[in-house]
């Protein structure tokens, strides 16, 4: 087993150790009085906002202060799994990965949670610990961090560049030009990024003010809207003092949106990612370009449309669209205003397609669809490129949207917690 310290200390030069050491005494007290105030303090914010959030927990901790997590549980808090132990999984062998992630699963089904997600720590993934998840009944992870290039060179003082260089090169994220924050189908597990920069990067890190770590998440909101995807927000709760204002400007911000912002949990996101993807369209074509469409999903499936005559009351949207709002109407088009792809091209295009809401079909006359592919290659580098060539003709189609109720994008609070008392640090570091 790989030494926690060492782990720990990996993604951190030796002044943002000394640094964390004393923020680690700050943050929490002998007993857990101090996290207590800050859960509570977060708690009571996400509820002004009628906003929820995830926290994921490692099953020492939660063992440790069951009492204390137990109050959490009526509110609007999903406790996620954050390991057994805080340690790097991705080093154990399968068969280990697999019964610590049972054994944690055990501990918290004896306090009365049913988990259904898992974060690493330290963000740590590989194949097999994907696998592991899925085979320890997990339904949702959320360890592939996404970094929104939302800061300038400015933001960063010379003296943090190592550490924010080191921070980068141990989570190794996505970067937003080059991949869309939303989650991903992967057999039955629902993989779901978290966002950077994240209140650690910004308030150890780099010695951000209020105003930086402000600043960051306003335009990764802003972002995620424009795009229509997910912002996973991290902040720790043992950080939630100096960044209150950060998170209340930002949930504020979007509550306002029209049209909306989804504020989820995790579960939620998970839950809504696999049974839209069961959501099914009939289009049968009568006389003289009139189509007749039966829509059967899920409670909060939005219908988009643009570019046809919609016999059904509709409301706008945005870029285009109009927002369906009958599950049985009937449409005009010259064509069938969906995606038709050839026998050959690639499944796994066509799945990520269908994840993002698109109505795809196999057909070989190109003529009839206002969108026509025959691409045998794909992988996720493509993803960006492929949804700017269907989005930017201006071809009838008609769609899913990504997100319930006609929302735009969605936005997720989440926020790891290690520990509750300095004593859980000071077992940590002997992984217990
Ligand atoms: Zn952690």
């Amino acid at each position: 087993m790989t030494n926690p310290f060492v782990v720990a200390s990996k993604g951190k030069d030796r002044i943002h150790l000394i640094k964390r050491a004393r923020n680690i005494t700050n943050r929490y007290g002998l007993t857990s009085a101090l996290m207590d105030l800050a859960l509570q303090k977060f708690s009571d914010l996400l509820e002004k906002f009628d906003c929820y959030a995830t926290f994921p927990i490692t099953a020492v901790a939660l063992k440790r202060h069951r009492k204390l997590i137990n109050k959490y549980l009526g509110q609007n808090i999903e406790f996620a799994v954050h390991g057994y132990n805080h340690v790097d999984y991705s080093q154990f062998d399968p068969k280990s990965q697999l019964e610590q992630l049972q054994l944690a699963r055990d501990v918290f089904e004896r306090v009365g949670i049913k988990p259904k997600g898992f974060r690493s720590p330290y963000l740590s993934r590989d194949d097999n610990l994907s696998k592991a998840i899925e085979t320890a009944g997990y339904s949702y992870v959320s360890n592939q961090p996404i970094l929104w290039e939302v800061l300038s060179q400015d933001d960063i003082p010379l003296r943090a560049i190592v550490a924010y260089k080191k921070a980068l090169a141990f989570y190794k994220p996505w970067k937003s030009s080059e991949r869309l924050s939303i989650p991903k189908l992967c057999g039955k597990l629902v993989d779901i990024p978290v966002s950077l920069p994240d209140d650690e990067i910004l308030v150890d890190r780099l010695s951000g003010s209020t105003n930086l770590v402000k600043k960051t998440w306003l335009n990764i909101q802003s972002q995620a809207y424009h795009r229509g995807e997910l912002f996973t927000l991290q902040l720790h709760p043992e950080r939630i003092g100096f960044c209150a204002d950060s998170l209340s400007a930002v949930l504020a911000e979007a509550r306002v949106l029209s049209p909306a912002v989804w504020f989820a949990r995790l579960d939620e996101i998970a839950i809504w990612w696999k049974t839209r993807l069961e959501a099914t369209i009939d289009i049968s074509n009568s006389e003289g370009g009139q189509f007749n469409c039966i829509v059967n999903g899920p409670s909060g499936t939005t219908i988009l449309a643009r570019g046809i005559e919609i016999n059904a009351p509709s409301s706008p949207w945005t870029n285009g669209y109009l927002e369906v709002n009958k599950m049985n109407f009937s449409f005009k088009s010259s064509i069938r205003p969906i995606i038709g792809v050839t026998p050959s091209t690639s499944k796994e295009l066509v799945f990520f397609l269908r994840q993002q809401g698109y109505i795809v079909e196999i057909a070989q006359q190109p003529e009839h669809y206002s969108i026509f592919l025959d691409q045998y290659k794909f992988d996720s580098n493509n993803e960006i490129s492929i949804l700017e060539l269907i989005e930017e003709t201006n071809h009838p189609l008609l769609k899913f949207g990504r997100w319930p109720n006609g929302s735009k994008s969605a936005l997720a609070i989440t926020g790891d917690i290690d520990a509750l008392t300095i004593w859980d640090y000071v077992y940590r570091l002997f992984g217990r």
